[in-house]
């Protein structure tokens, strides 16, 4: 969502359109190393308490629009995102806070665009609030970045909402209780998913939405997220040790493996996989390093994994270092530096997500020429077709198992003996376009429609 939200309203800056960004003020380093002005004060009662909020706007605009940050003392300040225990509190009193200074606006925006459930009750304050009557005529947009949150509440908390008109309860209601992100659903004018494969499986497979979807689904839509071609980009990116483009693929590749592999003791000889990613069941964490000890029953290769998330699929790829000493090795933790490392030096990229609402790693792997080695789900399936079928660049899987993980780097391994098959792939996959460019132009069509 942050990659979004920092990304898009720039393009749409650059193609000519107004955009503006909203977002609670966290306690993180951007905060502290830019200048920032307050623009509005106010405050609002809700639960029998009094909020005071602050909005601060960004000076230099740096990210290449107005930014935008709500402080409300004690509740949105704190350093992490969310994961309190009083998030549905907080964000339903930023989304409070949004509407009460939009109310004060002089000229209205065409549209308000809304990311995930922590702002997705923001249609419903908009059509149905009294404070916020004006608003009732303004289009908006839902985007979905992740369905498996939704920003549940309790019932209690609907006195907290500014007074509403109660007939409209079943906008808020999903399975008794206040869901966040099917109000969205039903009271957007329009919905996206970050991919049109994720939309797709939110429509068809077995999903607490599912049914909500299938209702609304005149109204649904998937737009692929882009990248940002400045800080990817093997031509330019300071973080690796030799800088390549697809002319020099062949070299660029060898000498980034090269440097990689010593650093982390694996045989540069032989074909590197790598693993980047949040260690956690959506990303299928915890069948990597089973699958790894499988295939190296009868075949070796070199891998190396990146990440951090739930403590035993941490533990379970340490443990694979000592047995084979060599041709593996894991850093468990973020290092941003070492994954622009990874997508250059590696020859193959393993992710087997469950759930993959978009998918920023394949798309990083391949500017970089790395070949995904992915399960074919969400927006994984849309942007990564298998080699063996007409048109396609990658090497697909049907099911989150250990077999087919297995049966993926086995073909990853006979695509790498086959050296005139892997460069021509490789070409392939550094050349096509993930660039903002493109999917900005459809947020806009969506807009305009
Ligand atoms: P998600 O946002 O669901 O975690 P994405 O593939 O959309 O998955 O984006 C993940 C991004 O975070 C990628 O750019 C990936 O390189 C990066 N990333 C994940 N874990 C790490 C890590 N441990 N170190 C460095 N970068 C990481």
């Amino acid at each position: 969502m942050a990659d979004v939200v920092g990304a898009l309203p720039r393009y749409q800056q650059e193609s000519g359109h107004f955009a503006k960004v909203v977002m609670p003020m966290h306690r993180g380093p951007f905060l502290y190393e830019h200048e920032w002005d307050v623009v509005h004060k106010a405050s609002f009662k809700s639960g029998g308490h009094v909020f005071d909020f602050t909005i601060i706007k960004e000076r230099d605009n740096t990210l290449g629009f107005d930014l935008y940050c709500v402080d409300v003392y004690g509740l949105l300040d704190r350093e992490r995102v969310y994961n309190y225990a009083d998030d549905a509190e907080r964000f339903l009193i930023f989304q409070i806070c949004v509407m009460e200074w939009l109310n004060t606006w002089n000229h209205q925006p065409d549209v308000v665009h809304v990311h995930d459930h922590h702002s997705a009750l923001i249609p419903f304050m908009m059509q149905h609030c009294y404070a916020f009557r004006k608003l009732r005529d303004i289009k908006t947009v839902l985007t979905i970045h992740n369905a498996e949150y939704q920003g549940w509440m309790g019932w209690h908390m609907g006195p907290r909402l500014p007074s509403w008109n109660t007939w409209n309860w079943g906008l808020l209601d999903w399975d008794n209780t206040i869901n966040s992100l099917a109000c969205g659903i039903k009271c957007a004018d329009r919905v996206n998913t970050v991919s049109p494969g994720y939309m797709q499986e939110l429509l068809e497979k077995p999903h607490s939405l599912q049914p909500l979807l299938q209702m609304e689904k005149g109204k649904c839509s998937g737009i692929l997220n882009g990248i940002d071609y400045t800080t990817w980009n093997p031509q330019t990116d300071t973080l690796i040790l030799d800088n390549y483009s697809v002319k020099d693929v062949k070299e660029g590749k060898a000498l980034n493996k090269r440097k990689l592999c010593r650093d982390f003791n694996l045989d540069e000889n032989l074909p590197l996989i790598v693993f980047i990613g949040r260690l956690v069941g959506e990303k299928a964490g915890d069948l990597v390093a089973p699958a790894i000890r499988e295939a190296y029953r009868d075949k070796t290769f070199s891998f190396l994994a990146l990440g951090s998330g739930e403590k035993a699929n941490e533990d379970a790829l340490e443990s694979l270092k000592l047995p084979h000493a060599g041709y593996y090795n894991s850093q468990i933790g973020y290092n941003e530096k070492l994954s622009h490392q990874m997508y250059a030096g590696a020859d193959f990229i393993l992710i087997p997500s469950r759930v993959e609402p978009c998918g920023l790693n394949q798309m990083y792997a391949m500017r970089y020429g790395t070949i995904p080695v992915v399960r074919k789900t969400g927006g994984l399936k849309d942007t990564v077709p298998d080699y063996e079928d007409k048109g396609g660049y990658g090497i697909t899987f049907a099911q989150a198992t250990v077999e087919d993980v297995v049966s993926g780097i086995h073909r990853a391994l006979i695509l790498f003996s086959n050296k005139s098959k892997l460069h021509e792939l490789r070409k392939k996959v550094m050349q096509l376009d993930w660039s903002w460019e493109a999917s900005t132009m459809k947020y806009i069509e969506l807009y305009s429609n």
